[in-house]
């Protein structure tokens, strides 16, 4: 099967699906691949949370389904003192996985409704190239080969991308994950997160939970501090804190995930533009990546319709330019290097000095890493 579009998306993620979504309604030949039979499938049911730092625009623009936004977080020390943010800037939770409400299950019918082409259990055999950049992707989808002609790609398609080879990649550091998805484990106005030097090393134990009840759990770790698995991290934490542990009481499944924390030299490659996790666009403070997925997934796909609408491929540099000037991680760098050098007792001080700043100044904006 021979097939020519105008944007070939590859990987179904937030960042994939928000693309097709765009390109599609903005009337582009859109076709959208995924390596998984089942758009999510990547993906154990879970909240993610996002700041929401321009994604309240874009998620009315195009109707995003979203579960909740919330104003508050609340972040504990190893010693039980704690410090309430409450933002201006809201936090989107999405529901993720390959559940049909999910927010990539979602995002994904409407652009097949809007006439994007899916297809799904696909494997990448062959990336033909030309002075142009990728012309030719031949997949395998079974017994099947599809032949698709692009004039642009967006590569959608995850930290582990096959599009890196064309960009230098610099890694910084590994992000571990491991939780339990479940019902009703927090209020729905607030995040939680706990600091622990010890039982959650270079990361955080978190909770989050959306007003119909579904709930996250969940360690983050750094790889190069853990010496035993991030499942054990999970259940020492637990062990150590009896409280937290039996608000964990309605589990229904559980999740595991690694994240590479790194930058790229360049975010556009002739007809490429790579979007979301391909990018390195994960804020490396907190290792949350939904909402430069989206946003990046939005301009990208914005600089496809007015390239090939204008016939225009030089167009297609202008998002690299948003890149640099939006998604600068020198600050969330910043906040990591001085948290990796504290103990429980310094994060105990300034959770307290936290609490004092906070009537003064707006700590939600101290904690951005992009400039929006
Ligand atoms: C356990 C865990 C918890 C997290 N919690 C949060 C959170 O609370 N908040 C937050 O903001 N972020 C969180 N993140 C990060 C967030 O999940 C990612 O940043 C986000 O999923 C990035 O979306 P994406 O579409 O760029 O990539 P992905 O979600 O990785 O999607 C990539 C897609 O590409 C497909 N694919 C991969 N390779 C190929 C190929 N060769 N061909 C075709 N398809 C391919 C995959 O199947 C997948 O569908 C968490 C990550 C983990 C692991």
């Amino acid at each position: 099967m021979e097939i020519e579009c105008d944007v070939l998306v590859v990987g179904a993620g937030p960042a994939g699906s928000v693309a097709a979504l765009y390109c599609s309604k903005h009337g582009l030949d859109t076709v959208l691949i995924d390596k998984n039979d089942k758009v999510g499938a990547h993906i154990t049911t879970r909240v993610d949370s996002s700041t929401d730092l321009g994604l309240t625009s874009i998620i009315n623009e195009l109707e995003l389904r979203t579960e909740n936004l919330v104003h508050n977080s609340k972040w504990h020390s190893a010693f039980g003192n704690s410090f309430t943010l409450h933002s201006d800037i809201g936090e989107y939770y999405v529901k993720r996985g390959p559940d049909s409400d999910s927010f990539e299950c979602s995002t994904v019918q409407k652009a097949v409704v809007n006439g994007c082409t899916f297809f799904g259990q696909i494997k990448i055999e062959k990336l033909c190239e030309d002075s142009e950049g990728v012309s030719e992707i031949i997949l395998l989808q079974g017994e099947k080969t599809i032949a698709i002609h692009p004039k642009i790609v967006i590569a959608a398609d995850g930290s582990n991308s096959i599009f890196h080879r064309y960009i230098r990649k610099k890694l910084v550091s590994n992000r571990v994950a491991y939780g339990v998805t479940g019902n009703y484990f927090a209020q729905p106005d607030t995040s939680e997160i706990y600091f622990n030097v010890a039982l959650a090393p270079g990361g955080y134990f978190y909770i989050a939970s959306c007003p119909q009840g579904l709930s996250s759990a969940g360690i983050v770790l750094d790889s190069s501090k853990m010496d035993h698995s991030a499942h054990s991290y999970f259940y020492n934490y637990l062990n150590k804190n009896q409280e937290i542990a039996k608000r964990l009481n309605r589990v229904t499944n559980n999740f595991q995930g690694c994240e590479e924390i790194f930058d790229l030299d360049v975010h556009t490659y002739k007809n490429i533009l790579l979007i979301g996790n391909a990018a390195g666009l994960i804020d490396p403070f907190l290792g949350y990546g939904v909402m430069p997925a989206i946003v990046s997934s939005y301009r990208a796909s914005k600089y496809s319709v007015d390239a090939i609408k204008n016939h225009d491929m030089s167009v297609l540099q202008n998002y690299n330019e948003f890149i640099k000037q939006h998604f600068t991680k020198d600050l969330a760098y910043l906040y990591r290097k001085i948290l990796n050098t504290l103990n429980d007792e310094d994060l105990d001080l300034i959770i307290g000095i936290l609490n004092m700043l906070q009537r003064k100044i707006d700590i939600g904006d101290l904690l951005c890493f992009v400039d929006m």
